[in-house]
């Protein structure tokens, strides 16, 4: 009990860590404003933490020059109100407006965080690209707002079928994105499989019609210290949706897992020499 208790707390100092890190970088890399005024960075409070695991982080980390603060009954309704807002605003930055999923921007920030993550844990990871079978037949049929109708069937189909700890993003006009964490290929292949069945059976009322529309979706894999970029993760998915499509669509295709994939990149291959290693196939 008391182990899991300490690797709990060392748990989440070290992803407390990271988010201090990240910040901080973002700041030294931004450049400054022109005209010399200073910026303001905010972070997020962190309630529950102890002096004690502050002073811990700061000398673990060198994170001296960042400012904590006790609180008191007053300070703390004031900085409460301050969270909200904060959480606010990030949510409506990071979410497509019509379907409340995560937009492009958030997507790849996620994807970095994951990336991280599966290297020092040595894990699994899959992202899946979805793209709606025939769509624009589905504007020209029943009008652009059903084909909206559409879109947010997908995109609420998506948010209640995964894992809390997955990340779903609309990517594009018709483009969505799966992110798995922990699951490799065969996992991710039957859930995007569950859900091209269910997608496609599923009758969408616009209009007093009944619609019915089917995705196709390409899943590329990586274990491990892979060396894989987030770029790499997308040409890879990418090829196998274009295989979906090609294949007579509304279908699932999964690509081989990239292992222990190490490359120097001064010395890096042609993207379309890359997508035949990752995938053995042209
Ligand atoms: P494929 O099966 O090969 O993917 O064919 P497709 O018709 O789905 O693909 P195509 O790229 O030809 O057409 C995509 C259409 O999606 C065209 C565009 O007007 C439509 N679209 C893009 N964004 C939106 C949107 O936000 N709402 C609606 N209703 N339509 C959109
Ligand atoms: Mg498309
Ligand atoms: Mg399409």
């Amino acid at each position: 009990m008391q182990k899991r208790l300490h690797n709990l707390r060392s748990e989440s100092l070290e992803n407390l860590a990271t988010e201090l890190d990240t910040l901080r970088r973002l700041i030294a890399d931004s450049a400054p404003f022109p005209n010399g005024e200073q910026q303001l960075a905010l972070t997020r409070i962190v309630s529950g933490l102890t002096v004690d695991g502050w002073n811990e982080l700061s000398e673990a980390y060198g994170f001296s020059d960042w400012l904590a603060l006790t609180l008191d009954s007053s300070s703390s309704f004031e900085l409460a109100h301050l969270q909200r807002v904060l959480d606010e605003l990030t949510h409506r930055s990071e979410r497509d407006p019509l379907t409340g999923l995560y937009n492009k921007q958030a997507f790849e920030s996620k994807l970095s965080m994951e990336l991280q993550r599966v290297e020092r844990s040595n894990g699994q990871l899959s992202l899946a690209i979805i793209d709606l079978d025939n769509f624009k037949n589905i504007n020209d049929t029943y009008g652009h707002n059903c084909g909206d109708e559409v879109i947010k069937t997908l995109a609420d189909l998506l948010d209640a079928s995964t894992r809390s700890y997955d990340h779903a993003a609309r990517i594009g006009g018709e483009e969505f994105a799966l992110l798995l964490p922990g699951a490799g290929p065969i996992r991710a292949k039957a859930m995007l499989d569950r859900l091209c069945r269910m997608f496609a059976d599923t009758c969408i009322k616009c209009n007093n019609v009944t619609i019915q529309c089917s995705f196709s979706a390409g899943v590329a894999s990586l274990k491990g210290r892979s060396k894989a970029s987030g770029k790499d993760l997308f040409e890879v998915a990418d090829k196998a949706l274009y295989q979906a499509k090609n294949a007579g669509k509304n279908q699932v295709h999964v690509t081989r897992q990239l292992i222990e994939f190490e490359y120097d990149r001064s010395t890096m291959v042609h993207s379309n020499e890359k997508q035949f290693l990752f995938s053995g196939s042209k």
